[in-house]
């Protein structure tokens, strides 16, 4: 976000914390009190690189307090975690096709204010990214879009929205997601893995586990084995801690999740102390 508003030349103030911890609220609200100059709030509701689920309410809380305008990155939290959009008065909220409503890859899209996108029309920083002017056409061409448009990627989005309204809709999504996530770190836990220890702002979508200190242990060997098995990790991404990451997100159950530990039994090559 902060890298965007850069390249944009958009001012702006980073309030930046640990990468295992969530934001901190009393810090943030003192940026707020003193610096007037500042218009919107920019967060990113779940933190894929660890699994943190950001305090939403309280950020949103704060941005009513001191009448922010407030964007939300949802990227992969829109459609497998609750979001009250109307009460949490969240100005943008931003998603894609292809996360927790279970699409292809293709599009993203921005649910928003009207009356605030309409005050956009003169900072434009984009011309084929324009959310003002390709909501504009929209409107006036009924469903228009300016560019060639990915025609699959929506025809597919159509198809993922009927399968989340028969899935019983977002709150039965994040129960299977939650579920999923739970048996995920249980069976790990049994397996000898130590999770990265994230309290009570562990969410739903994606579990970071520290990787086995044991000499033998070779992330990349042990990816391979996985993969053979038809199952795929993903490597961690944190400075500090050496870490891989394993999701619960998509069109999988609770029988993927026994599966994928039988075949993580299966697969550990490295003396786990067990
Ligand atoms: C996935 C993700 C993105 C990027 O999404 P792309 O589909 O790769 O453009 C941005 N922010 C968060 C929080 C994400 O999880």
């Amino acid at each position: 976000m902060s890298q965007i508003a850069s390249i944009l030349k958009i001012q702006k103030t980073d309030i930046s914390f640990e990468e295992t911890e969530v934001p901190n609220l009393d810090q943030i609200e003192n940026v707020l009190k003193n610096d007037n100059d500042i218009t919107h709030i920019g967060v990113i509701h779940y933190e894929t690189t660890t699994g943190i689920l950001n305090p939403l309410e309280d950020i949103c809380n704060l941005a009513k307090k001191y009448k922010k305008i407030l964007i939300v990155d949802a990227m992969s939290s829109f459609g497998g975690i609750p979001i009250d959009i109307k009460n949490l008065n969240i100005d943008y909220l931003i998603s894609s096709s292809n996360k927790n409503l279970e699409g292809v890859p293709g599009f993203s899209f921005v649910i928003a204010k009207i009356s605030e996108l309409k005050k956009c029309k003169e900072y434009r920083k984009s011309l084929s990214l324009d959310l003002f002017d390709q909501w504009k056409y929209l409107e006036d061409t009924k469903g228009g879009f300016r560019f060639t448009s990915p025609v699959h990627s929506i025809k597919a989005f159509n198809q993922a929205l009927k399968e989340l309204e028969i899935e019983g809709g977002v709150e039965k999504r994040f129960k299977r997601y939650s579920n999923m996530q739970t048996k995920l770190l249980n069976g790990m836990i049994n397996l000898g893995f130590k999770p990265l220890d994230l309290k009570i702002y562990q969410g739903p979508i994606i579990t970071t586990f520290l990787n086995p200190k044991d000499s033998n242990y070779d992330f990349d060997k042990f990816y391979n084995l996985l993969k053979e098995k038809k199952c795929v990790i993903y490597p961690g991404k944190l400075t500090k801690e050496n870490t891989f990451r394993i999701g619960t997100i998509g069109k999988i159950n609770d029988k993927d999740i026994e599966y994928l530990l039988e075949k993580i039994k299966e697969s550990i090559f490295w003396n786990n102390n067990l």
